[in-house]
């Protein structure tokens, strides 16, 4: 089935009030001596400044930019999307997904629908995480994984969505870690597991199988008592 995805593409013909660059939080609005315009690699799409434009002068043309698949896996269905060579994800293609399997999950009585959240906190996180019950935020013991993840809490924060952590390959850098864990707890997360570098995680990537599938020592132990905490937690 064909996607169709908005991309923002001129802000021309305008007053030239400045709202735009106002109300655009990405600062994605060009101010060159009075005329403005789109920066199409910072713009996220959105169309915030599209709905605040007086003068109607901003354009949202559609645009494919990929497909989606609804697909049946071992474990229950799975709603997904490919995107076309050098497409980018978008907060609309995510809401798209999510509606999708929402449908899907509904009619079939599911317990739960997972949603694999995008790194970042632009459009498609936000997307990601609205009406979502909890958010697992996953990360590791660096530099950029302690700052994406307190960007990524404090958003949860604003939506006020329940936040859990755990820590992959902790054992890396276990003072990182629990530093990690320290700040998280201080923005009202939970940290609900830390998950050992263990060699099979890459076996089981090379023989397509989950974790729990492939072996049953450290990583996929401590898998499985993150679900546990996770379906005791909401
Ligand atoms: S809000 Fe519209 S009219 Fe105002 S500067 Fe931006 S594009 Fe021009
Ligand atoms: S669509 Fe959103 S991100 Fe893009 S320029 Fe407009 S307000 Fe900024």
């Amino acid at each position: 089935m064909a996607m169709k995805e908005l991309v923002i593409i001129s802000g021309k013909g305008g007053t030239g009030c400045g709202l735009c660059e106002e109300v655009c939080r990405f600062g994605a609005i060009q101010n060159e001596a009075g005329v403005f315009s789109v920066d199409p690699l910072s713009c996220e799409g959105c169309g915030v400044c599209v709905e605040f434009c007086p003068a109607k002068a901003i354009d949202f043309p559609e645009q494919e930019c990929g497909e989606w698949y609804s697909s049946t896996t071992r474990f229950g269905p799975m709603v997904h999307a490919r995107m076309h060579t050098g497409a980018e994800n978008s907060g609309k293609l995510v809401s798209l997904v999510k509606q999708e399997a929402r449908k899907i999950a509904e009619k079939q009585n599911d317990e739960y629908l997972l949603v694999d959240g995008p790194p970042g906190i632009g459009c498609p996180v936000i997307a990601s995480i609205t009406g979502a019950d909890a958010v697992l935020v996953v990360t590791e013991p660096t530099l950029s994984g302690e700052h994406d993840l307190n960007r990524v809490l404090q958003l949860a924060k604003h939506f006020g969505l329940p936040s859990m952590i755990c820590i992959n390959k902790w054992d890396i850098n276990p003072e990182m870690s629990a530093r990690i864990e320290a700040k998280a707890e201080k923005s009202g997360a939970v940290p609900i597991g830390r998950i050992p570098y263990d060699q099979a995680v890459t076996a089981a990537q090379i023989h397509a199988q989950t974790i729990i599938e492939e072996s049953d020592g450290p990583a996929a132990q401590e898998t499985k008592k993150i679900w546990e905490a996770i379906c005791s937690t909401i």
